[in-house]
């Protein structure tokens, strides 16, 4: 037990979380219907039908947090995860595409049963990008999982990938065999905050009384 235990550990470790944020830490009340679905997810069976989860929403409502805490639940169910950023798998691809190892990665990379892609769309890709990122996608589909967070809804990912075609390739594969997830709200971080430290909600509420 203790050796399964620590092996979880290690997994987690390895996997390049941002922040150690589980599912028990989420509060569902304020994204109630997710509640359910994130529980059926978080059983892991997903990762045996190498379905996807796309986690949609404006930012601090928790796509971050929730994709991580999947995430740390799939290592302790004694899968391999890997968590980067959109550019930060990006670059990882270019780096292998230039020492002519792109193929020998994504082979690698399949062996992992979940990858988290955390925030497309906050960066534009380059065309070069995107084509890596189709090709991450591609090397995947219906063999091994991919967990995706977007501030974006998909028809914004035209713009970011510099490419309505490409894009639209991508999101065929990605949701063809996926769970999407939307995330709704303000958020999180600037919670019972608004009155403090927003100017703009501050006068209104002042222009209100008087
Ligand atoms: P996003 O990725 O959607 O921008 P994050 O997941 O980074 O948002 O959430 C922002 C912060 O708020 C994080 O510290 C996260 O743990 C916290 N947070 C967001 N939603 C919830 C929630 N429902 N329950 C608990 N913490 C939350
Ligand atoms: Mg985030």
């Amino acid at each position: 037990m203790e050796a399964a235990a620590s092996g979880a550990e290690q997994r987690i470790r390895s996997a390049g979380f941002f922040a150690r944020k589980s599912l028990d830490d989420f509060d569902f009340d304020v994204q109630s219907s997710l509640r359910s679905p994130i529980a059926q997810l978080a059983s892991g069976s997903y990762l045996h039908e190498a379905r996807n989860i796309v986690l949609l929403g404006p930012p601090g409502t928790g796509k971050t947090h929730l994709a991580t805490g999947l995430g740390i639940a799939a290592a302790q169910q004694g899968h391999r995860v890997l968590f980067a950023s959109a550019s930060d798998w990006v670059t990882r691809l270019g780096e292998a595409h230039g020492r002519g190892e792109l193929a020998q990665e994504l082979a690698r990379l399949r062996r992992y049963p979940l990858l988290v892609i955390d925030e497309v769309g906050y960066l534009p890709f380059e065309p070069d990008a995107a084509s890596l990122f189709f090709q991450l996608v591609s090397s995947r589909y219906e063999h091994a999982s991919l967990i995706l967070t977007s501030n974006l809804p998909f028809s914004g990912w035209g713009t970011v990938f510099g490419d309505q075609v490409v894009a639209a390739a991508m999101i065929d594969r990605i949701v063809h065999h996926a769970e999407v997830l939307a995330l709704k709200g303000a958020s999180y971080r600037l919670r019972g905050r608004e009155q403090e430290t927003l100017p703009s909600v501050a006068l209104a509420a002042e222009s209100e009384q008087g």
